[in-house]
């Protein structure tokens, strides 16, 4: 008997520490995120929109421009605004035409998340530079090297998923010539002070890979030029993705961008 009386009484006395626990937890006063008018876990702010995203993560989500998928060039014109002189090959690859040009997208992008897959020629002729050579240029201005560098000796800044001139890849995680490869880039642009050479926001880049992180957040310190000390020049908010014609018969495939809001509400 008094050994049930025992028990009655330490079950009273947990279930009173749990109420007072959670009456204290309700009596708590709500405190305002850093940075943001909403409380910690506000049920009023609002929820980001729904995606679906791809079947893999290398396929374009929903709200994804598809820039190429193998179907047609239609997204994408030379630097006068002409059908391009690239062509889709056999397998549905778009590949690059020695002396045709860059190529450029019709649409204009600023701020962005780019996926672009690519493949250097199986067959491996020259070196260095020379070696399975073009790039992605984002706002047409500033390049994330295409290179075959894999086996390849070159200059750090300039093999693949550098900044071409300005920064080597954290690491050199390059497939073997012929096989496809991918870049995964985010894109902050620049933000100029009125329409100076001077910015307010330098633009910032990440880079993943073939899924592994080479360029991480970093700060692009002007415009992609060639053995010269890069600085910005002023351009327009929106400028068309390029991707370079340096001789070599580079193919791409499964191109696809989302823009980047340029006002986020945290
Ligand atoms: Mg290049």
């Amino acid at each position: 008997m008094k050994e049930k009386a025992t028990q009655i009484c330490i079950a009273v006395l947990v279930g009173a520490i749990i109420c007072t626990i959670g009456i204290s937890a309700e009596d708590k006063p709500r405190e305002k995120k850093v940075d943001s008018k909403y409380f910690v876990h506000d049920e009023t702010e609002p929820l980001p929109p729904v995606v679906a995203p791809g079947k893999t993560d290398d396929q374009p989500p929903a709200d994804a421009i598809v820039l190429f998928n193998g179907k047609d060039t239609l997204a994408w014109c030379d630097g006068k605004g002409q059908d391009t002189k690239w062509i889709i090959n056999d397998t549905g690859e778009m590949e690059c035409i020695k002396k045709s040009g860059y190529i450029q997208t019709r649409k204009e992008f600023g701020s962005c998340q780019l996926h672009v897959e690519w493949a250097t020629p199986t067959d491996v002729k020259g070196s260095s530079q020379g070696r399975g050579n073009s790039g992605v240029f984002l706002m047409g201005t500033y390049e994330v090297q295409v290179l075959d560098s894999y086996d390849n000796i070159t200059y750090a800044d300039g093999q693949a998923a550098a900044i071409y001139g300005q920064k080597k890849p954290l690491v050199n995680v390059s497939r073997g010539p012929g096989q496809w490869q991918s870049y995964d880039i985010v894109f902050h642009r620049p933000i100029f002070k009125g329409k100076t050479n001077e910015v307010v926001r330098p633009a910032m880049i990440t880079v993943f890979h073939n899924g592994v992180l080479v360029q991480d957040h970093w700060e692009i310190k002007g415009v992609t030029w060639h053995k010269k000390q890069s600085a910005y020049r002023y351009h327009a908010d929106k400028m068309p993705i390029q991707l370079q014609d340096h001789g070599n018969p580079i193919r791409y495939r499964n191109i696809w961008v989302r823009e980047i809001p340029e006002i986020i509400t945290r």
